[in-house]
């Protein structure tokens, strides 16, 4: 359904970006891989991706808290490739504590990585993009994004500011064949929710296991985690034809989080 297109996901050595880069591959698209992580790991998963599904999959370890970084990123990807047609903007990072103990530093890099950074990969992507009369940007917001939490205040005004961002290039773009669109998950488990899983059971002196359901029971009424296959095949359904006019949207995929 994608062959001949290239994907670059952001952030994608770890968790859902990972999860989102392979169900790109298997429906025939190349993939740029972007994160952090020990070197000879990314290399077996980059070539590990490559051969499981046939595509060409390349790694480039930009920081996103670089603008000059991402611009080159995509430069040298458009030589490689010849333009990026889907960009999932999904790099991101945590930090909880209340907002007047809130490290200074930790708001910045919030806010860099999981905001500012999908601004530069939009602004540099989108021109190709347009000369081609087609593109699909995604995302990857949270519940987060349209509700808050105590002790996120970084990552809820990045999440919020995502959406909004989505919407403004969503509404520039709608009379062409470029859409962008949001994906808002709940309770993921990957390593951003481990470590607030480990906080909370070493915090209230309670297991791992007893931590893992008292954090779902909180916010997610399903009490089971989405995975970040489902998020796989979303993403794959906002790049199909099928989706061609969801425009802006702020997709929730939460155990019905965001229901109540
Ligand atoms: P993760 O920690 O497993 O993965 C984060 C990825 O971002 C990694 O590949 C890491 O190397 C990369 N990264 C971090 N800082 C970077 C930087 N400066 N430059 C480039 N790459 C960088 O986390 P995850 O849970 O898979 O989160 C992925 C996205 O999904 C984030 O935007 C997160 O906010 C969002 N999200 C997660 C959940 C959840 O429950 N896990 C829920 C909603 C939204």
């Amino acid at each position: 359904m994608l062959k001949a297109k290239t994907a670059l996901v952001t952030g994608s050595t770890s968790g859902i970006g990972l999860g989102m880069a392979r169900a790109l591959a298997g429906a025939g698209a190349n993939v740029l891989l972007n994160g952090f992580g020990d070197g000879a790991e990314i290399e077996k998963l980059r070539a590990g991706i490559e051969s499981e599904f046939g595509v060409q999959v390349a790694y480039d370890n930009a920081d996103m808290t670089r603008p000059d970084q991402i611009e080159k990123m995509i430069t040298s990807a458009e030589q490689r490739f010849g333009g990026i047609d889907i960009l999932v903007n999904n790099a991101g990072i945590q930090h909880v504590a209340p907002v007047d103990q809130f490290p200074t530093e930790r708001w910045d890099a919030i806010i860099a990585i999981n905001l500012s950074s999908a601004f530069h990969t939009i602004r540099c992507t989108l021109p190709a993009m347009k000369s081609r009369g087609w593109g699909r940007i995604v995302n990857i917001a949270s519940v987060h994004g349209l509700v808050a939490s105590v002790e996120k205040a970084a990552y809820v005004a990045a999440k919020h500011g995502i959406v909004g961002l989505t919407k403004v290039v969503a509404l520039e773009n709608a009379r062409s064949g470029i859409t962008c669109n949001a994906i808002c998950p709940g309770w993921v488990l990957t390593p951003l929710v481990q470590k607030q899983i480990d906080a909370r059971a070493a915090a209230q002196g309670i297991s791992v296991e007893e931590a893992k359901v008292a954090l779902l029971s909180e916010k997610q009424p399903s009490v089971d985690f989405v995975t970040p296959e489902q998020i796989g095949e979303l993403l794959l359904f906002l790049c199909s034809d099928a989706a061609q006019q969801v425009r802006g949207a702020a997709w929730t995929i939460d155990g019905g989080w965001t229901a109540q």
